[in-house]
Protein backbone atom coordinates (compact mmCIF):
# COMPACT_ATOMS: atom_id res chain seq x y z
CA UNK A 1 0.00 0.00 0.00
CA UNK A 2 2.82 2.51 0.73
CA UNK A 3 -0.03 5.00 0.95
CA UNK A 4 -0.15 8.11 3.15
CA UNK A 5 -3.22 9.30 4.26
CA UNK A 6 -4.02 12.74 6.05
CA UNK A 7 -7.32 12.68 8.57
CA UNK A 8 -6.51 16.24 10.42
CA UNK A 9 -2.70 17.28 10.98
CA UNK A 10 -2.51 14.47 13.77
CA UNK A 11 -3.28 11.07 11.93
CA UNK A 12 -1.04 10.57 9.04
CA UNK A 13 -0.15 6.91 8.29
CA UNK A 14 2.31 5.64 6.46
CA UNK A 15 2.12 1.44 5.63
CA UNK A 16 4.99 -0.30 3.83
CA UNK A 17 4.05 -2.48 1.45
CA UNK A 18 5.72 -5.57 1.41
CA UNK A 19 6.87 -8.00 -1.28
CA UNK A 20 4.89 -11.53 -0.74
CA UNK A 21 8.09 -13.24 -2.58
CA UNK A 22 9.98 -12.44 0.76
CA UNK A 23 7.46 -13.44 2.93
CA UNK A 24 8.29 -17.47 4.08
CA UNK A 25 5.18 -18.94 5.61
CA UNK A 26 5.78 -21.56 8.35
CA UNK A 27 2.75 -22.92 9.84
CA UNK A 28 -0.88 -21.44 11.01
CA UNK A 29 -1.07 -19.98 14.34
CA UNK A 30 -4.71 -18.94 14.70
CA UNK A 31 -7.94 -18.63 12.59
CA UNK A 32 -10.63 -15.53 12.69
CA UNK A 33 -13.14 -14.14 10.66
CA UNK A 34 -10.64 -13.10 8.67
CA UNK A 35 -9.07 -15.87 7.54
CA UNK A 36 -5.74 -18.21 8.88
CA UNK A 37 -2.96 -16.42 10.67
CA UNK A 38 0.26 -17.55 9.80
CA UNK A 39 3.61 -17.62 11.26
CA UNK A 40 5.97 -16.77 8.92
CA UNK A 41 9.71 -15.18 8.69
CA UNK A 42 10.14 -11.61 6.76
CA UNK A 43 13.82 -10.02 6.84
CA UNK A 44 14.86 -12.93 9.07
CA UNK A 45 12.31 -12.24 11.97
CA UNK A 46 9.52 -13.88 13.06
CA UNK A 47 6.32 -12.83 11.96
CA UNK A 48 2.70 -12.95 12.15
CA UNK A 49 0.90 -12.92 8.74
CA UNK A 50 -3.03 -12.19 8.61
CA UNK A 51 -4.17 -13.28 4.71
CA UNK A 52 -7.88 -12.27 3.70
CA UNK A 53 -9.93 -15.00 2.15
CA UNK A 54 -12.46 -12.66 0.89
CA UNK A 55 -13.08 -10.04 -1.13
CA UNK A 56 -15.88 -9.07 1.37
CA UNK A 57 -13.23 -8.71 4.44
CA UNK A 58 -11.47 -6.42 2.16
CA UNK A 59 -12.92 -3.44 4.13
CA UNK A 60 -12.15 -5.07 7.03
CA UNK A 61 -8.71 -5.20 6.01
CA UNK A 62 -8.47 -1.61 5.33
CA UNK A 63 -9.82 -0.73 8.71
CA UNK A 64 -7.31 -2.71 10.48
CA UNK A 65 -4.13 -1.74 8.16
CA UNK A 66 -5.46 2.17 8.88
CA UNK A 67 -6.56 1.95 12.05
CA UNK A 68 -2.57 -0.12 13.34
CA UNK A 69 -0.19 2.08 10.99
CA UNK A 70 -2.25 4.70 13.39
CA UNK A 71 -0.89 3.52 17.10
CA UNK A 72 2.02 2.77 18.29
CA UNK A 73 2.00 1.25 22.34
CA UNK A 74 4.10 -0.99 23.98
CA UNK A 75 0.51 -2.90 24.31
CA UNK A 76 -0.70 -2.91 21.26
CA UNK A 77 0.26 -5.16 18.14
CA UNK A 78 3.46 -3.73 15.70
CA UNK A 79 1.99 -3.76 12.30
CA UNK A 80 4.89 -4.09 9.81
CA UNK A 81 3.48 -3.69 6.47
CA UNK A 82 0.80 -5.37 3.99
CA UNK A 83 0.79 -6.91 0.79
CA UNK A 84 -2.32 -5.28 -0.65
CA UNK A 85 -0.98 -6.04 -4.58
CA UNK A 86 -1.43 -9.20 -6.68
CA UNK A 87 -3.47 -12.34 -5.11
CA UNK A 88 -2.16 -12.60 -1.26
CA UNK A 89 -3.66 -9.75 0.15
CA UNK A 90 -2.00 -9.58 4.14
CA UNK A 91 -1.42 -7.79 7.04
CA UNK A 92 2.34 -8.43 7.99
CA UNK A 93 3.13 -8.05 11.84
CA UNK A 94 5.15 -8.66 15.00
CA UNK A 95 4.36 -11.88 15.72
CA UNK A 96 3.68 -12.97 19.23
CA UNK A 97 5.18 -16.41 20.33
CA UNK A 98 2.84 -17.49 23.70
CA UNK A 99 -0.81 -16.73 21.11
CA UNK A 100 -3.89 -15.60 22.54
CA UNK A 101 -4.54 -15.06 26.16
CA UNK A 102 -7.83 -17.25 25.29
CA UNK A 103 -5.53 -19.99 24.38
CA UNK A 104 -3.42 -19.64 28.01
CA UNK A 105 -7.28 -19.19 29.92
CA UNK A 106 -9.27 -22.11 28.25
CA UNK A 107 -6.97 -24.51 26.46
CA UNK A 108 -3.85 -24.91 28.40
CA UNK A 109 -4.55 -26.50 31.53
CA UNK A 110 -1.07 -26.43 32.24
CA UNK A 111 -0.14 -23.33 32.14
CA UNK A 112 -0.34 -21.96 35.87
CA UNK A 113 -0.29 -18.08 35.85
CA UNK A 114 -0.22 -16.20 39.37
CA UNK A 115 -2.50 -12.96 40.52
CA UNK A 116 -0.01 -11.18 39.48
CA UNK A 117 0.25 -12.19 35.88
CA UNK A 118 -3.67 -11.95 36.03
CA UNK A 119 -3.68 -8.74 37.27
CA UNK A 120 -0.74 -7.29 35.24
CA UNK A 121 -2.58 -8.79 31.64
CA UNK A 122 -5.49 -6.58 32.99
CA UNK A 123 -3.42 -2.93 33.67
CA UNK A 124 -1.35 -3.99 30.06
CA UNK A 125 -4.49 -4.45 28.42
CA UNK A 126 -5.94 -1.33 30.20
CA UNK A 127 -3.08 0.84 29.25
CA UNK A 128 -3.55 -0.44 25.30
CA UNK A 129 -6.74 0.78 25.36
CA UNK A 130 -6.29 4.04 27.17
CA UNK A 131 -3.99 4.94 25.04
CA UNK A 132 -6.34 4.22 21.98
CA UNK A 133 -9.42 6.05 23.75
CA UNK A 134 -6.59 9.23 24.18
CA UNK A 135 -6.05 9.42 20.40
CA UNK A 136 -6.25 12.55 18.66
CA UNK A 137 -8.48 14.37 17.01
CA UNK A 138 -10.89 11.15 17.91
CA UNK A 139 -10.74 8.23 20.14
CA UNK A 140 -9.74 4.61 18.83
CA UNK A 141 -12.51 2.19 20.02
CA UNK A 142 -11.42 -0.93 19.45
CA UNK A 143 -14.98 -2.47 19.75
CA UNK A 144 -13.84 -6.05 19.91
CA UNK A 145 -11.89 -6.69 23.30
CA UNK A 146 -11.57 -10.18 24.09
CA UNK A 147 -8.77 -12.64 25.49
CA UNK A 148 -8.44 -14.39 21.14
CA UNK A 149 -7.43 -10.74 20.46
CA UNK A 150 -5.25 -10.42 23.71
CA UNK A 151 -1.41 -11.82 22.29
CA UNK A 152 0.99 -12.71 24.90
CA UNK A 153 4.90 -12.86 24.42
CA UNK A 154 7.89 -13.05 26.76
CA UNK A 155 6.92 -16.07 28.53
CA UNK A 156 3.38 -14.57 28.78
CA UNK A 157 4.43 -11.11 31.02
CA UNK A 158 4.01 -9.25 27.94
CA UNK A 159 0.24 -8.60 26.72
CA UNK A 160 -0.27 -6.89 23.05
CA UNK A 161 -3.70 -6.48 21.67
CA UNK A 162 -4.06 -6.93 18.23
CA UNK A 163 -7.58 -7.39 15.65
CA UNK A 164 -8.23 -3.75 14.71
CA UNK A 165 -10.56 -4.59 11.47
CA UNK A 166 -13.89 -4.26 13.98
CA UNK A 167 -16.76 -3.99 11.86
CA UNK A 168 -18.48 -6.08 13.68
CA UNK A 169 -22.00 -6.49 12.45
CA UNK A 170 -25.41 -7.44 13.57
CA UNK A 171 -24.71 -10.29 11.00
CA UNK A 172 -21.29 -11.39 12.21
CA UNK A 173 -21.98 -11.35 15.72
CA UNK A 174 -25.13 -14.19 15.07
CA UNK A 175 -22.94 -16.15 12.45
CA UNK A 176 -21.47 -18.52 14.78
CA UNK A 177 -20.64 -18.84 19.20
CA UNK A 178 -16.80 -17.98 18.55
CA UNK A 179 -17.57 -14.58 18.04
CA UNK A 180 -17.84 -11.62 20.43
CA UNK A 181 -21.15 -11.89 22.29
CA UNK A 182 -19.75 -12.31 25.39
CA UNK A 183 -17.65 -9.80 25.60
CA UNK A 184 -19.85 -7.07 23.54
CA UNK A 185 -21.28 -4.78 25.36
CA UNK A 186 -24.92 -4.72 24.99
CA UNK A 187 -25.59 -1.08 23.60
CA UNK A 188 -23.08 -2.09 20.78
CA UNK A 189 -25.80 -4.91 19.80
CA UNK A 190 -29.05 -2.79 21.14
CA UNK A 191 -28.07 0.57 19.41
CA UNK A 192 -25.71 2.29 16.87
CA UNK A 193 -25.33 4.56 19.03
CA UNK A 194 -22.09 4.01 21.65
CA UNK A 195 -18.52 4.97 22.89
CA UNK A 196 -15.68 4.06 24.03
CA UNK A 197 -17.51 2.64 27.13
CA UNK A 198 -17.85 -0.46 25.09
CA UNK A 199 -14.31 -1.40 25.64
CA UNK A 200 -14.37 -0.77 29.59
CA UNK A 201 -17.38 -3.20 29.29
CA UNK A 202 -15.52 -5.85 27.63
CA UNK A 203 -12.41 -5.09 29.82
CA UNK A 204 -14.61 -5.87 32.97
CA UNK A 205 -16.01 -9.48 31.44
CA UNK A 206 -12.42 -9.84 30.59
CA UNK A 207 -11.72 -9.48 34.33
CA UNK A 208 -14.03 -11.83 35.57
CA UNK A 209 -12.70 -14.72 33.03
CA UNK A 210 -9.05 -14.32 34.26
CA UNK A 211 -10.08 -14.56 37.84
CA UNK A 212 -12.34 -17.10 37.23
CA UNK A 213 -10.81 -18.93 34.42
CA UNK A 214 -14.23 -20.15 32.69
CA UNK A 215 -15.82 -19.09 29.43
CA UNK A 216 -17.89 -15.47 30.27
CA UNK A 217 -21.69 -16.32 29.81
CA UNK A 218 -21.67 -20.38 29.42
CA UNK A 219 -23.21 -20.53 32.77
CA UNK A 220 -26.86 -19.24 31.30
CA UNK A 221 -27.53 -22.46 29.56
CA UNK A 222 -27.48 -25.56 32.07
CA UNK A 223 -26.30 -27.86 29.91
CA UNK A 224 -24.48 -27.31 26.27
CA UNK A 225 -23.28 -23.99 24.49
CA UNK A 226 -25.05 -21.23 24.45
CA UNK A 227 -25.61 -19.58 21.29
CA UNK A 228 -24.81 -15.96 20.06
CA UNK A 229 -28.03 -14.78 20.38
CA UNK A 230 -28.84 -16.22 23.83
CA UNK A 231 -26.04 -14.56 25.40
CA UNK A 232 -26.85 -11.45 23.56
CA UNK A 233 -30.14 -11.22 24.93
CA UNK A 234 -29.20 -11.87 28.47
CA UNK A 235 -26.76 -9.26 28.63
CA UNK A 236 -29.70 -7.10 27.33
CA UNK A 237 -31.58 -8.26 30.28
CA UNK A 238 -28.84 -7.31 32.74
CA UNK A 239 -27.37 -10.64 33.52
CA UNK A 240 -23.95 -10.56 34.04
CA UNK A 241 -21.26 -13.24 34.94
CA UNK A 242 -21.70 -14.70 38.55
CA UNK A 243 -19.87 -13.08 41.17
CA UNK A 244 -16.72 -14.52 42.42
CA UNK A 245 -16.60 -15.59 46.01
CA UNK A 246 -13.72 -14.21 48.03
CA UNK A 247 -12.73 -11.69 45.23
CA UNK A 248 -11.46 -8.77 47.05
CA UNK A 249 -13.95 -6.59 47.33
CA UNK A 250 -11.97 -3.80 45.31
CA UNK A 251 -11.81 -5.80 42.32
CA UNK A 252 -15.81 -6.93 42.36
CA UNK A 253 -16.62 -3.53 42.78
CA UNK A 254 -14.34 -1.95 39.89
CA UNK A 255 -15.73 -5.47 37.53
CA UNK A 256 -19.29 -4.83 38.27
CA UNK A 257 -18.75 -0.66 37.78
CA UNK A 258 -17.54 -1.99 33.96
CA UNK A 259 -20.15 -3.98 33.11
CA UNK A 260 -23.05 -1.57 34.37
CA UNK A 261 -26.08 -1.45 31.68
CA UNK A 262 -25.45 2.43 31.43
CA UNK A 263 -22.72 3.13 29.93
CA UNK A 264 -21.97 6.50 31.51
CA UNK A 265 -22.16 4.89 35.40
CA UNK A 266 -18.81 3.03 33.89
CA UNK A 267 -15.48 3.99 34.81
CA UNK A 268 -12.73 5.42 32.10
CA UNK A 269 -10.14 3.87 31.10
CA UNK A 270 -7.72 6.40 32.94
CA UNK A 271 -9.88 5.23 36.11
CA UNK A 272 -9.24 1.43 35.45
CA UNK A 273 -5.21 2.42 35.12
CA UNK A 274 -4.73 4.38 37.96
CA UNK A 275 -6.38 1.41 40.23
CA UNK A 276 -4.63 -1.16 38.21
CA UNK A 277 -1.23 0.31 39.00
CA UNK A 278 -1.93 0.45 42.40
CA UNK A 279 -3.48 -3.30 42.35
CA UNK A 280 -0.20 -4.32 40.51
CA UNK A 281 2.25 -2.57 42.65
CA UNK A 282 1.14 -5.19 45.56
CA UNK A 283 1.59 -7.82 43.19
CA UNK A 284 5.37 -8.53 42.96
CA UNK A 285 6.41 -11.29 40.35
CA UNK A 286 4.72 -10.69 36.96
CA UNK A 287 7.87 -10.44 34.98
CA UNK A 288 8.16 -14.20 36.21
CA UNK A 289 7.35 -16.37 33.06
CA UNK A 290 3.97 -18.39 33.34
CA UNK A 291 4.75 -21.97 33.88
CA UNK A 292 3.99 -25.22 32.99
CA UNK A 293 2.88 -27.64 35.44
CA UNK A 294 1.63 -30.94 36.85
CA UNK A 295 -0.36 -31.31 39.91
CA UNK A 296 0.52 -28.71 42.20
CA UNK A 297 -1.79 -28.59 45.88
CA UNK A 298 -2.41 -24.70 45.45
CA UNK A 299 -5.84 -23.11 46.02
CA UNK A 300 -7.05 -20.57 44.28
CA UNK A 301 -9.28 -19.62 46.58
CA UNK A 302 -6.56 -19.24 49.26
CA UNK A 303 -4.65 -16.98 47.45
CA UNK A 304 -7.50 -14.50 46.90
CA UNK A 305 -8.18 -14.63 50.15
CA UNK A 306 -4.62 -13.42 51.05
CA UNK A 307 -4.98 -10.97 48.61
CA UNK A 308 -8.01 -9.64 49.65
CA UNK A 309 -6.84 -8.88 53.04
CA UNK A 310 -4.14 -7.03 51.18
CA UNK A 311 -6.04 -4.75 49.00
CA UNK A 312 -9.18 -3.71 50.83
CA UNK A 313 -7.67 -0.35 52.03
CA UNK A 314 -7.39 0.80 48.28
CA UNK A 315 -11.08 1.95 47.95
CA UNK A 316 -10.78 3.98 50.52
CA UNK A 317 -8.14 5.97 49.23
CA UNK A 318 -9.09 9.80 48.21
CA UNK A 319 -9.40 9.73 44.26
CA UNK A 320 -6.84 13.17 44.32
CA UNK A 321 -4.19 10.88 46.29
CA UNK A 322 -0.97 10.30 43.93
CA UNK A 323 -0.37 6.18 43.34
CA UNK A 324 2.97 6.89 45.79
CA UNK A 325 1.38 7.32 48.65
CA UNK A 326 -1.24 5.07 48.12
CA UNK A 327 1.38 2.28 47.76
CA UNK A 328 2.99 3.17 50.93
CA UNK A 329 -0.11 3.34 52.76
CA UNK A 330 -1.44 0.15 51.67
CA UNK A 331 -0.21 -3.19 53.97
CA UNK A 332 2.56 -4.77 51.68
CA UNK A 333 1.88 -8.28 49.72
CA UNK A 334 3.21 -11.70 51.49
CA UNK A 335 5.30 -13.93 49.78
CA UNK A 336 2.91 -16.43 49.54
CA UNK A 337 1.35 -14.10 46.90
CA UNK A 338 3.37 -15.30 44.25
CA UNK A 339 2.35 -18.25 43.99
CA UNK A 340 0.21 -19.66 41.06
CA UNK A 341 -3.38 -19.56 41.08
CA UNK A 342 -4.08 -23.76 39.95
CA UNK A 343 -7.63 -23.57 38.92
CA UNK A 344 -7.76 -26.91 37.15
CA UNK A 345 -10.34 -26.80 33.98
CA UNK A 346 -11.01 -28.88 30.91
CA UNK A 347 -9.24 -28.01 27.91
CA UNK A 348 -12.71 -28.58 25.85
CA UNK A 349 -14.88 -26.47 27.86
CA UNK A 350 -15.88 -24.54 25.51
CA UNK A 351 -14.19 -25.28 22.29
CA UNK A 352 -14.33 -21.85 19.58
CA UNK A 353 -12.42 -23.79 17.04
CA UNK A 354 -14.77 -25.88 16.61
CA UNK A 355 -18.06 -24.64 15.27
CA UNK A 356 -19.84 -27.71 14.20
CA UNK A 357 -19.06 -29.01 17.85
CA UNK A 358 -21.55 -31.31 20.02
CA UNK A 359 -23.74 -30.12 22.80
CA UNK A 360 -21.62 -30.97 26.02
CA UNK A 361 -22.13 -30.68 29.70
CA UNK A 362 -19.82 -27.13 31.45
CA UNK A 363 -17.82 -28.36 33.49
CA UNK A 364 -16.11 -26.65 35.71
CA UNK A 365 -18.40 -24.42 36.89
CA UNK A 366 -18.16 -25.90 40.46
CA UNK A 367 -14.85 -24.47 40.47
CA UNK A 368 -16.53 -20.60 41.26
CA UNK A 369 -19.37 -20.31 43.61
CA UNK A 370 -21.61 -17.47 42.89
CA UNK A 371 -22.51 -15.22 45.82
CA UNK A 372 -26.08 -16.41 46.49
CA UNK A 373 -25.03 -20.08 45.74
CA UNK A 374 -27.55 -20.53 42.76
CA UNK A 375 -25.67 -21.01 38.41
CA UNK A 376 -28.14 -19.00 37.33
CA UNK A 377 -28.03 -15.56 39.54
CA UNK A 378 -28.43 -12.02 38.71
CA UNK A 379 -25.82 -10.40 39.51
CA UNK A 380 -27.12 -6.78 39.15
CA UNK A 381 -29.59 -5.86 41.97
CA UNK A 382 -33.14 -5.29 40.97
CA UNK A 383 -32.40 -7.20 37.62
CA UNK A 384 -34.81 -9.69 36.84
CA UNK A 385 -33.38 -13.65 37.87
CA UNK A 386 -33.47 -16.17 35.09
CA UNK A 387 -33.41 -19.96 34.99
CA UNK A 388 -33.24 -22.44 32.36
CA UNK A 389 -36.40 -24.46 31.87
CA UNK A 390 -36.24 -28.40 32.45
CA UNK A 391 -36.02 -28.99 28.85
CA UNK A 392 -32.84 -26.53 28.87
CA UNK A 393 -34.24 -23.76 27.13
CA UNK A 394 -33.85 -20.44 28.32
CA UNK A 395 -37.41 -18.41 29.40
CA UNK A 396 -35.73 -15.18 27.81
CA UNK A 397 -36.05 -16.77 24.24
CA UNK A 398 -39.45 -15.80 24.65
CA UNK A 399 -38.88 -12.14 24.58
CA UNK A 400 -35.77 -12.42 21.89
CA UNK A 401 -38.37 -10.41 19.49
CA UNK A 402 -37.94 -7.32 21.50
CA UNK A 403 -33.93 -7.87 20.15
CA UNK A 404 -35.29 -6.90 16.68
CA UNK A 405 -35.87 -3.41 14.77
CA UNK A 406 -38.67 -1.63 16.44
CA UNK A 407 -40.87 -1.20 13.41
CA UNK A 408 -40.41 -5.27 12.93
CA UNK A 409 -41.55 -6.04 16.57
CA UNK A 410 -45.10 -7.76 17.52
CA UNK A 411 -47.29 -5.12 18.70
CA UNK A 412 -48.59 -5.68 22.11
CA UNK A 413 -51.66 -7.61 22.63
CA UNK A 414 -55.03 -7.16 23.27
CA UNK A 415 -55.17 -9.06 26.54
CA UNK A 416 -58.62 -9.56 26.50
CA UNK A 417 -58.57 -10.67 22.85
CA UNK A 418 -57.54 -13.99 22.33
CA UNK A 419 -57.13 -13.73 18.55
CA UNK A 420 -55.20 -11.32 19.23
CA UNK A 421 -52.88 -12.79 21.67
CA UNK A 422 -52.80 -16.08 19.49
CA UNK A 423 -51.10 -13.28 16.96
CA UNK A 424 -48.56 -12.22 19.13
CA UNK A 425 -47.39 -15.42 20.10
CA UNK A 426 -47.20 -16.45 16.57
CA UNK A 427 -45.29 -13.35 15.77
CA UNK A 428 -42.81 -13.75 18.80
CA UNK A 429 -42.46 -17.77 17.41
CA UNK A 430 -41.56 -15.95 13.94
CA UNK A 431 -39.05 -13.95 15.58
CA UNK A 432 -37.37 -16.92 17.56
CA UNK A 433 -37.08 -18.52 13.80
CA UNK A 434 -35.87 -15.61 12.07
CA UNK A 435 -33.19 -15.13 14.72
CA UNK A 436 -32.31 -18.94 14.18
CA UNK A 437 -32.56 -18.45 10.89
CA UNK A 438 -30.16 -15.58 10.52
CA UNK A 439 -28.09 -17.31 12.47
CA UNK A 440 -28.06 -20.19 10.24
CA UNK A 441 -27.71 -18.49 6.91
CA UNK A 442 -24.68 -16.21 8.35
CA UNK A 443 -22.80 -19.47 9.02
CA UNK A 444 -23.51 -21.10 5.88
CA UNK A 445 -22.53 -17.92 4.20
CA UNK A 446 -19.19 -17.85 6.15
CA UNK A 447 -18.93 -21.40 5.39
CA UNK A 448 -19.46 -20.53 0.96
CA UNK A 449 -17.06 -18.01 1.71
CA UNK A 450 -14.40 -20.49 3.02
CA UNK A 451 -15.36 -22.92 0.03
CA UNK A 452 -15.13 -20.54 -2.73
CA UNK A 453 -11.63 -19.37 -1.34
CA UNK A 454 -10.44 -23.28 -1.19
CA UNK A 455 -12.11 -23.63 -4.34
CA UNK A 456 -9.94 -20.65 -6.18
CA UNK A 457 -6.87 -22.22 -4.40
CA UNK A 458 -7.98 -25.47 -5.90
CA UNK A 459 -8.14 -23.97 -9.23
CA UNK A 460 -4.85 -22.10 -8.82
CA UNK A 461 -3.41 -25.25 -7.92
CA UNK A 462 -4.74 -26.88 -11.33
CA UNK A 463 -3.56 -24.34 -13.32
CA UNK A 464 -0.16 -24.23 -11.97
CA UNK A 465 -0.62 -28.15 -12.88
CA UNK A 466 -1.29 -27.47 -16.41
CA UNK A 467 1.66 -24.60 -16.51
CA UNK A 468 4.32 -27.42 -15.32
CA UNK A 469 2.90 -30.22 -17.18
CA UNK A 470 2.87 -27.76 -20.77
CA UNK A 471 6.38 -27.02 -19.51
CA UNK A 472 7.32 -30.67 -19.17
CA UNK A 473 5.86 -31.30 -22.81
CA UNK A 474 8.35 -28.72 -24.59
CA UNK A 475 10.90 -29.86 -22.96
CA UNK A 476 10.16 -33.36 -23.93
CA UNK A 477 9.35 -32.25 -27.37
CA UNK A 478 13.19 -30.36 -27.35
CA UNK A 479 14.66 -33.44 -25.87
CA UNK A 480 12.60 -36.07 -29.08
CA UNK A 481 13.89 -32.94 -31.56
CA UNK A 482 17.66 -33.07 -30.25
CA UNK A 483 17.69 -37.06 -30.31
CA UNK A 484 16.17 -37.51 -33.72
CA UNK A 485 18.69 -34.60 -35.12
CA UNK A 486 21.32 -36.62 -33.37
CA UNK A 487 20.16 -39.54 -35.11
CA UNK A 488 20.23 -37.77 -38.25
CA UNK A 489 23.86 -36.85 -37.57
CA UNK A 490 24.69 -40.29 -36.47
CA UNK A 491 22.78 -42.03 -39.88
CA UNK A 492 24.89 -39.32 -42.03
CA UNK A 493 27.76 -40.92 -40.09
CA UNK A 494 27.50 -43.75 -40.82
CA UNK A 495 26.60 -43.10 -44.36
CA UNK A 496 30.05 -41.41 -45.03
CA UNK A 497 31.68 -44.14 -43.97
CA UNK A 498 29.70 -46.60 -46.07
CA UNK A 499 30.72 -44.45 -48.99
CA UNK A 500 34.39 -43.84 -47.99
CA UNK A 501 36.71 -44.56 -50.32
CA UNK A 502 39.64 -46.57 -48.73
CA UNK A 503 43.43 -45.45 -50.47
CA UNK A 504 46.13 -48.16 -50.11
CA UNK A 505 48.97 -47.16 -48.45
CA UNK A 506 50.98 -47.44 -51.36
CA UNK A 507 49.15 -44.72 -53.18
CA UNK A 508 47.67 -47.46 -55.63
CA UNK A 509 43.63 -47.24 -56.21
CA UNK A 510 41.68 -50.79 -55.61
CA UNK A 511 38.98 -49.47 -58.24
P1 LIG B 1 -11.89 -12.11 14.60
O1 LIG B 1 -12.76 -13.29 14.33
O2 LIG B 1 -11.69 -11.84 16.04
O3 LIG B 1 -12.25 -10.89 13.84
P2 LIG B 1 -9.56 -12.06 12.94
O4 LIG B 1 -9.82 -12.82 11.67
O5 LIG B 1 -9.61 -10.59 12.84
O6 LIG B 1 -10.44 -12.60 14.11
P3 LIG B 1 -7.31 -12.07 14.67
O7 LIG B 1 -8.22 -11.93 15.84
O8 LIG B 1 -6.47 -10.89 14.38
O9 LIG B 1 -8.12 -12.52 13.39
O10 LIG B 1 -6.40 -13.34 14.86
C1 LIG B 1 -6.95 -14.65 15.04
C2 LIG B 1 -6.02 -15.46 15.92
O11 LIG B 1 -4.72 -15.56 15.29
C3 LIG B 1 -5.74 -14.84 17.29
O12 LIG B 1 -6.70 -15.21 18.23
C4 LIG B 1 -4.37 -15.41 17.63
O13 LIG B 1 -4.51 -16.71 18.16
C5 LIG B 1 -3.69 -15.51 16.25
N1 LIG B 1 -2.88 -14.29 16.01
C6 LIG B 1 -3.30 -13.12 15.49
N2 LIG B 1 -2.30 -12.23 15.41
C7 LIG B 1 -1.21 -12.85 15.89
C8 LIG B 1 0.16 -12.44 16.10
N3 LIG B 1 0.58 -11.21 15.79
N4 LIG B 1 1.01 -13.35 16.62
C9 LIG B 1 0.58 -14.59 16.96
N5 LIG B 1 -0.68 -15.03 16.80
C10 LIG B 1 -1.58 -14.17 16.28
Amino acid sequence: MASSENEGSVCQYTVEEINYNEIQKLEAVGEGSFGVVYKGIWRDAFVAVKNIVSENDKDAFIVEVRQLSRVKHENIVKLYGACTKGPNICLVMEYAEGGSLFNILHHAPNVHYTMANAMSWLYQCAKGVEYLHGMKPKPLIHRDLKPPNLLLINGGTLLKICDFGTATDMTAIMTNNKGSAAWMAPEVFETSNYTEKCDVFSWGIILWEVLSRLKPFFHIKESGYPSAFMILWAKHSGRRPPLIRHCPPVIEKLMTQCWDQEAAKRPSMKEIVKKMEVICSLLPGADEPLQIRGGDDVVYKEEIEEFEDCVEEIDQFPASTNGDNCVKSLPQPSAEMSRPLNIKISPDAWDLHDLDMQLRTMPGLDKMVPKNGSKNTTVEAGIESTKSTPDGTDPNLDKVYLLLEPHLRPATPDADNPQSLALFEEHKQLAQEYFKVQTELAYVSQKKDKLLAAQSQEQQQHTKLLKDLQAEKESLILVRELLSRQRENNNAARNNIDNWVLVPRDGTNTD
